[in-house]
């Protein structure tokens, strides 16, 4: 016999009430409630399958011996249910007591007396699920096809809305396990979309920020966000950097001190089209003020020494240039004092120069000069280094020219000093050249230091610039230094806008290019 309208009416009203339903709980007990009205039966009872053990088991089980009920576990094949399980085939019992396949294990647990089953699969594109069972049909008739059919149906709808509650509550779990991971970082962490718009923020990035991540979220964009902060880089190259992530560095301009430092992640779509960027921030303002306060005390302390200091180298050569009244005991002291003098205040330099390059503002005093001026002068200065050396200079006609530059001279010099004394410096050969020409190149002049020594093979030449590295001593016949010279020459050289870059191979020689810009007067 066909399914009747009574029935399909039925079908339909659990469907809609199976479909309005996603917590688990709440949907078996109302598969349970339903599968008893659908073919007129005393009760009903689900098992679910537990894949790992392959063991059903009742999940809601109501009345007083519920719970009891609910530490009944059957294999799969076990009893009725692990029968129909096994087959995925429905199963009608009228009399269970004439049945082999009955366990009565929940009858032992409860006081009810089960007479018929009605068994079906709960099946979802063919894959088991559990079973339902619907228990002695309340007018004592026997469960007949049409029942099963009736069920049948029912099972399909009630395995589909089984299983949409158990997806719905494992992303549901999967999403708070990820928002409290989101949440409770210590870093800040800020999800925005390709034009800037907060989407998603954390708690900690709400505190970095001053602002509340409901307030955030939706309504504001990371230009306001961070306004009163100084980015590094700035925005606008953040956007246009092409990599999948970009360093950056945010200060707060005014009022106290908040250093962050962070990576800005680009998210890609489908297409490589920016889907958005992932910023995470991390708060470094106590390192920043370590980092300060060594360099503040470093370029303190050797400001300090240097006053005594300048005593010392004066006074030294001044008493020994009348010796004639000196034993020769003081005139040995003397010259030790000299010496040691010279070399305490060159080791008080090093110092200053590596808080220079440490520095992060480097104060400068630009005034106009010509290029012979700047470099006739550094040379001159060097002169009893480079005749101590035998050093020949050659300061080519190019160096009159070219214009003028405006930078702060003193700081120039340094830079030429270094590059004059690496080149006398690192040349072992009996024979030390330097030459020093100069060359226009549009808004800005090319000042080279070119020497005809031991040269810096290519793959050396990013790293020389870096703080305190010094090629091996086996290649260069190392000489004395801390490897802080080229790094200070980078750091003065950039800090005038300008660029300075290495040109050679070992075995060559090298030629150092300094670019300054023009003075525009
Ligand atoms: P330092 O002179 O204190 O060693 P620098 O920063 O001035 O440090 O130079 C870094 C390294 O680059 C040197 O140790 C040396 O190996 C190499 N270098 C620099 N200038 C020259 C040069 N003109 N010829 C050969 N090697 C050089």
């Amino acid at each position: 016999m066909a399914l009747t309208t009574q029935d399909f009416e039925l079908l339909l009203q659990a469907n809609c009430i199976l479909s309005s339903k996603l917590d688990s709980t709440g949907l078996l007990e109302a598969v349970m409630e339903l599968a008893t009205r659908v073919v007129k039966a005393e009760t009903a009872s689900i098992l679910l399958l537990d894949e790992k053990t392959n063991e059903l088991y009742f999940n809601v089980a109501l009345g007083e011996a519920g719970e009891q009920i609910k530490q009944i576990r059957l294999k799969v094949g076990e009893g009725l249910a692990g029968w129909v399980a096994q087959n995925k085939q429905a199963s009608i019992v009228n009399d269970v007591r004439n049945d082999p396949r009955w366990s009565g294990k929940a009858d032992e647990k409860s006081e009810f007396k089960t007479r018929q089953i009605l068994a079906v699969p709960l099946l979802t594109k063919g894959k088991l699920i559990g079973v339902v069972e619907a228990i002695n049909k309340v007018d004592d008739t026997p469960f007949s096809d049409q029942d099963r059919r009736a069920f049948e149906a029912f099972a399909s709808q009630a395995a589909i809305a089984i299983e949409n509650a158990r997806l719905f509550t494992e992303v549901k779990n999967e999403k708070e396990k990820i928002a409290a991971v989101f949440s409770q970082m210590s870093d800040g962490a800020l999800l925005v979309d390709e034009a800037g718009n907060i989407q998603l923020m954390n708690v900690a990035a709400g505190h970095f920020f001053g602002v509340t991540p409901e307030d955030a979220i939706g309504q504001m964009n990371v230009r306001h966000l961070t306004k009163d902060f100084m980015m590094i880089p700035s925005l606008e190259t953040v956007y246009e950097n092409k990599g999948s992530n970009c360093p950056v560095e945010l200060r707060r301009k005014e009022g106290k001190a908040f250093y962050m430092d962070g990576v800005v992640n680009r998210l890609s779509g489908a297409k490589d089209e920016i889907a958005g960027y992932l910023v995470v921030l991390h708060d470094v303002t106590e390192m920043r003020k370590e980092e300060m306060l060594k360099r503040n005390f470093l370029s303190l302390i050797s400001h300090k020494l240097k006053t005594p200091l300048v005593t010392i180298s004066g006074y030294a050569p001044l008493l020994l240039e009348d010796s004639s009244r000196l034993t020769e005991f003081q005139k040995k002291a003397l010259t030790t004092i000299k010496n040691q003098g010279m070399h305490l205040s060159s080791l008080v330099d090093k110092l200053l120069n590596f808080s220079l390059v440490e520095s992060e503002t480097l104060s400068l005093d630009p005034k106009e000069v010509t290029v012979r001026a700047l470099i006739e002068e550094t040379v001159s200065n060097m002169k009893p280094y480079l005749d101590g050396h035998g050093a020949q200079m050659e300061l080519d006609a190019s160096l009159d020219a070219v214009s003028p530059v405006r930078v702060d001279v003193e700081r120039m010099r340094e830079v030429f000093r270094n590059l004059v004394e690496n080149a006398v410096k690192f040349n072992s050969k009996s024979e030390k050249k330097v030459r020093l020409t100069a060359s226009p190149q549009d808004k800005f002049v090319c000042v080279s230091v070119e020497d005809n020594g031991p040269g810096i093979p290519s793959e050396e030449h990013p790293k020389i610039f870096q703080k305190f590295y010094q090629i091996e001593e086996s290649f260069t016949g190392q000489v004395e230094g801390a490897g802080l010279g080229l790094a200070l020459v980078k750091r003065i050289v950039e800090a005038h806008c300008g660029a300075v870059s290495v040109d050679s191979a070992a075995g060559r020689g090298c030629i150092f290019h300094v670019t300054l810009p023009v003075s525009l007067r």
